[in-house]
């Protein structure tokens, strides 16, 4: 659907923005409920687990399953029960308090009466000298997408959460030697998670250091990490073929940053336990308002209390006066006045 100068002005019940768990099972429940909702799920659909390999901790799957297939499993239900797709990015967001929203993804408009925002979250970078200029040379933020280029050389994996742990572990089984860097001697990370990666050989934990600079080497490749020592000051450096930068996310809220209320991470904040935000007829969802859990499992749960607050927000909301009394109201004018 495109707007007035596109030649429609169709006003959609439901716009869901993001696809990933919490979008799609958001799309799912609002589908079933017959809201034909519009997903606006992103040039690179399917969220994080689209980067991830196996997910073993997904209810349903015995076996396990690989994140870009589930989320083409995920979409397809969607897709099943009427949900529609825009698989692009959307450009700009105007939310009202209880009117019409207006979602823009370059010059197409799409308008709607509710909007479950479900962006998600993207990898955080350090900010350091060369993190930028060597991403790509490199220099990256997901091990499970770029390990198998670092076949047999000396990596680096830095952070101490369960993302760094799930990097080491798999780029490991490419990597001659694999340093898992970290800021603290004690890691965050869960205790299987960190078992795992403290099974594997060619795993060697360096702490607490703190990466001060990606250096690159004359083929303008990542050569060395300067690490400085946490406690006592003291730099060196560290020869690598790669660097993994997993030190958490931040959610992806850029778009309707000063239309509603975000927390200093930059969070969503909505009225717990619902989803609703400060603005009548606006949700969020998922990894965009979840700092601590961040499941696929806790997502899609999240996504299906979005569309049940949709659903009930779009049953409750006075309707359109066009659309209850019809175009035709001089004749019901008329009808009044004859009885
Ligand atoms: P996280 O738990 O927030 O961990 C981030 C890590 O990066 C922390 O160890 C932190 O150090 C470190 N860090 C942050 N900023 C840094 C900086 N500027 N310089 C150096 N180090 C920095 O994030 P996460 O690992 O992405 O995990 C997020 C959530 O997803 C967690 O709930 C986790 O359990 C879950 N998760 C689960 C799995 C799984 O079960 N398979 C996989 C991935 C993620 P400090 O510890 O010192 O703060």
């Amino acid at each position: 659907m495109t707007d007035k100068a596109n030649g429609n002005e169709k006003v959609e019940d439901l716009i869901i923005l993001g696809g990933g768990p919490a979008g799609y099972t958001a799309a799912l429940y609002a589908a079933r409920a017959e809201l034909e909702p519009l997903v606006i799920e992103g040039f690179q659909w399917g969220g994080q687990l689209q980067n991830t390999t196996d997910v073993e901790n997904y209810p349903g799957y015995p076996e396990g399953i690989m994140g870009p297939e589930m989320m083409t499993q995920f979409r397809a239900q969607a897709e099943r029960f009427g949900t529609r797709f825009v698989t692009d990015d959307a450009t700009e967001v105007e939310l009202t308090d209880g009117g019409v929203h207006t979602v823009r993804v370059g010059k197409d408009t799409y308008r709607s009466r509710a909007v479950i925002l479900s962006m998600g979250a993207e990898p955080k970078r350090l900010g350091i000298p060369g993190e930028l200029e060597l991403a790509g040379s490199g220099v990256s933020t997901c091990g499970v997408c770029d390990g198998a280029f670092f076949k047999g050389e000396n990596v680096a994996v830095i952070g101490g959460g369960d993302s760094a742990m799930e990097d080491s572990i798999f780029v490991s089984k490419f990597a001659e030697k694999l340093f898992s860097i970290h800021r603290r001697d004690e890691y965050r990370a869960s205790k299987i998670m960190q078992e795992r990666a403290r099974g594997k050989d060619n795993i060697e934990f360096l702490t607490p250091y703190v990466p001060v600079e990606f250096i690159a080497g004359d083929d303008g490749k990542i050569a060395k990490i300067r690490l400085r020592h946490a406690e006592n000051g003291e730099e060196t450096d560290l020869e690598v073929g790669g660097a993994f930068v997993a030190i958490g996310h931040r959610p992806r809220s850029e778009l309707v940053e000063g239309q509603i209320d975000l927390d200093e991470e930059g969070y969503v904040t909505v009225e717990e336990p619902s989803t609703r935000t400060k603005l009548a007829g606006v949700f969020a969802v998922g990894d965009l308002v979840d700092h601590t859990y961040r499941q696929a499992v806790t997502a899609a749960g999240s996504g299906t209390k979005g569309a049940l607050d949709a659903e009930w927000y779009l049953r409750d909301m006075p309707p359109d006066p066009e659309e209850h009394w019809g175009t035709n109201t001089g004749a019901i004018v008329e009808a009044v006045e004859a009885s």
